[in-house]
């Protein structure tokens, strides 16, 4: 493969400090990047405003450059780039493929109750597409990608395999811009994904789910699907998902030996070898540049 082909990308919300968790996403995106002779990107995903924390996207790039991980190109910020996801979402509307919606949650959870489907996937609700013939007298909150019933979309993850959903069934119409005006992830990632070229995305095992979802939004704009790994996660002690939410330490990077430490931890969960203390930064970066070449499902382009 050509270098200069692969671009990768790491795209942190800035909702806190990194934690284990984002550093092996961190490293699993720089190294398969690394190992293709690509480059590596940082996207700072500051798209929920609400959700972020101030001074958190510095504390990330801080974190990454002690840890040897330094974007190729200057890093962009997504509260800057509205204008990008509002064109796509006029495309989208042009194309009668987006559509205004009127419904509160409350609506939403009404409209199931009566139909016997209240209950909730991983916490979020079937959208049971009560606007998608019009907003009836109502006035549009939030915007929704119009899905169709009957697809599976089907992707191949180079580390899960064989993936497919029925977005219809299983999200239904999904919302591109909330009724608080801000654009939503899954619109503002298939835009930047696309509008920075980027041809693999390797992110935590967490996100697999939203896949299918951006596929049909790529789909709908035009746009190539990239190639997707999801990373192992790192489960907190209760099992869960660890996060800023159940306790997630801020990783230490303070120094050095802190900074491989907290390398070599992430390293062990993509199962490379633990280069310990006895290497500096840089030797251990490379000798798991070699490892993941040659355990990895290599990428083609
Ligand atoms: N900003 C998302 C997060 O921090 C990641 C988005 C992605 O990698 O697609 O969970």
């Amino acid at each position: 493969m050509g270098a200069g082909l692969y671009r990768g990308r790491f795209a942190p919300s800035p909702t806190g400090p990194l934690h284990a968790g984002s550093l092996v996403a961190a490293l699993a995106s720089w190294l398969d990047a690394k190992a293709h002779g690509g480059r590596w990107l940082v996207r700072i995903e500051d798209v929920d405003l609400p959700r972020c924390v101030p001074g958190a996207d510095q504390t990330l790039l801080q974190q990454l450059a002690a840890c040897g991980l330094v974007s190729d190109e200057a890093p962009v910020w997504q509260s800057q780039r509205s204008s990008l996801y509002q064109q796509a979402l006029k495309q989208l509307c042009a194309q009668g493929l987006a559509y205004p919606c009127a419904c509160s949650r409350k609506d939403i959870e009404q409209a199931l109750h009566a139909r016997g489907q209240d209950k909730p996937r991983h916490g979020e609700l079937v959208y049971p597409g009560t606007c998608r013939t019009g907003l009836h007298g109502k006035t549009g909150r939030a915007w929704r990608l119009r899905t169709e019933p009957g697809i599976l979309t089907r992707w191949s993850d180079r580390r899960l395999g064989p993936q497919q959903q029925d977005v219809y069934g299983e999200v239904g119409d999904f919302v591109l811009q909330r009724a608080d005006g801000l654009f939503a992830y899954q619109l503002a990632v298939v835009v930047d994904d696309a509008a920075q070229g980027i041809s693999h995305i390797v992110r935590g095992a967490d996100l697999t789910d939203n896949t299918a979802r951006q596929i049909l939004l790529q789909q709908a704009l035009g746009y190539a699907t990239p190639q997707y790994l999801h990373t192992p996660l790192v489960l907190a002690a209760d099992g869960q998902k660890l996060s800023k939410q159940n306790g997630a330490q801020a990783l230490d990077t303070a120094t050095p030996e802190a900074a491989l430490a907290a390398l070599n931890q992430a390293a062990q969960r993509l199962g490379l070898r633990d280069c310990g203390t006895r290497d500096n930064r840089g030797v251990a970066l490379a000798a798991w540049i070699e490892q993941w070449r040659a355990t990895l499902p290599s990428a083609t382009t």
